[in-house]
């Protein structure tokens, strides 16, 4: 009986595992370092699991070879995906903007219906396995951990990347697939945080607001989007700042965010309210209120040179406009963005055209395939990473047990 070693319990394994097992001929041994499967997975979401994007086979995929990811994510696509986790006895939600949650709001709903699904004979699980020694042999691969080891046909990294490092993310991947001869390219931390050298983040930590964000690199725009912005200790996290902060920072020079916190609505219509304020006993320091969040207005109106000791009818219309300024166009510069711990995923990894796109075999190594975050592949945020652990995980797993 063909037996196919899998590392790694996360998405992409437990894909695999089961689109492997899926040929009876075939054993299944699945080796996951932590106590449980899914350990990751089940924090994803902010802990509801945004399992994929009803947009992801349009694209939203990154890596130096992005077409890369495209065979994977149509052959099993976001709709293929949720016919098969409803076929597991998931029962999924889809929200307008594309984004896939389990209807239990539940991330371990995800992992409990992949968890039971693995209770298959031909699937062997071994749990608290840390692979730590890899080797081609003349017949197949040898996996050793500290206590035991494992001989197979063929071999899946599923190891996943180093972004979550406390859920789990490690180099073991990497280091496995470049042992055998394969390319890594540089890791960067994705989806991510990012710190700012504006003092004033601190002071609104944990104010959320509806935003507009645009990076830019020496005054060149990189990236911009909308939607929910959170202030923290050390700068700007979110939504919004997920989506624009791939590779910000990654090269010298001036990094800024220029925000509008009122992205609907244009200039001249804030500047008109703010011109009505003045016949009101307002004071200077309630000048934005009702309009932003109440700590953000005022951080806002004081940064625009108004001092909040003077009554809103004394103002400017100088001043009003260096408010309109400040709500509409406020940067702030960028340092760094925060470490692995903190990202959602791994820009980088291990060099994708050393692998085939169809079957995801190593073109180094037959009989060795990789899926997952250790490739070159990332997507943006909104369930475009996990879209393409269920993609690439199961593409490896039917070719790997023969069922292609
Ligand atoms: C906080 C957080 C929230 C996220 N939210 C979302 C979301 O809502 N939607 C989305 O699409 N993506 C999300 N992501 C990204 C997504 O979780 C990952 O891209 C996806 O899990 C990658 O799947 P994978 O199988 O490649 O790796 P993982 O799911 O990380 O699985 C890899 C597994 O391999 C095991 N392993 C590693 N080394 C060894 C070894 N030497 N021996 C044995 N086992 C080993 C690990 O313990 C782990 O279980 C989130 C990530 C984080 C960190």
């Amino acid at each position: 009986m063909m037996v196919i070693g899998i590392i790694g319990g996360g998405a992409s394994g437990m894909a695999a595992a089961l689109a492997a097992a899926e040929n009876p001929e075939v054993r299944v041994v699945l080796m996951e370092r932590q106590a449980r499967v899914g350990r990751k997975l089940g924090a994803t979401g902010n802990g509801r699991c945004n399992l994929t994007n009803l947009h992801a086979a349009k694209g939203g995929f990154h890596g130096e070879e992005v077409s890369f990811a495209e065979f994977a994510v149509s052959a099993f696509s976001p709709e293929k995906t949720l016919e098969w986790f409803s076929s597991l006895g998931l029962f999924t939600v889809a929200e307008e903007s594309g984004r896939v949650y389990p209807y239990s709001d539940q991330a371990n709903s995800v992992v409990d219906v992949l968890r039971f699904a693995l209770e298959k004979e031909n699937i062997t699980l071994k749990l608290g396995f840390e692979a730590e020694k890899v080797k081609k042999t003349a017949g197949g691969f040898r996996v050793e951990s500290k206590e035991e080891t494992v001989e197979c046909d063929k071999l899946i990294v599923a190891c996943g990347g180093l972004a979550g490092t406390k859920l789990g993310g490690t180099m073991s991947g990497y280091k496995f697939l470049r042992g055998m001869g394969h390319k890594c390219t540089k890791l960067r931390p994705n989806l991510v945080q990012l710190k700012s050298s504006w003092g004033g983040c601190a002071g609104l930590k944990g104010v959320r607001c509806n935003c507009h964000a645009a990076i830019f690199h020496n005054g060149h725009l990189h990236s911009e989007s909308t939607g929910e912005l959170q202030f923290t200790e050390y700068g700007i996290s979110g939504p919004v700042i997920f989506e624009v902060s791939r590779d910000v920072c990654q090269e010298k020079g001036d990094w800024t965010c220029r925000m509008d916190f009122l992205p609907g609505i244009e200039k001249d219509t804030l500047m008109a309210e703010l011109v009505r304020r003045k016949q009101t006993n307002l004071p200077a320091s309630e000048l934005l209120t009702g309009i932003l969040h109440n700590r953000l207005g005022r951080v806002l109106s004081q940064s625009a040179g108004i001092s909040q000791s003077r009554q809103v009818c004394q103002l400017s219309d100088y001043d009003l406009q260096q408010a309109v300024l400040a709500v509409k166009e406020f940067e702030i510069g960028l340092t760094e963005p925060m470490g692995m711990d903190s990202a959602q995923v791994t820009a980088g990894g291990i060099l994708t055209k050393e692998f085939d796109d169809k079957t995801m075999e190593s073109r180094i190594v037959p009989g060795l395939y990789a899926c997952g975050e250790v490739l070159d592949i990332d997507g943006d945020c909104g369930g475009y990473n996990l879209q393409w652990a269920w993609s690439s995980g199961r593409l490896a797993g039917l070719h790997a047990g023969g069922n292609l």
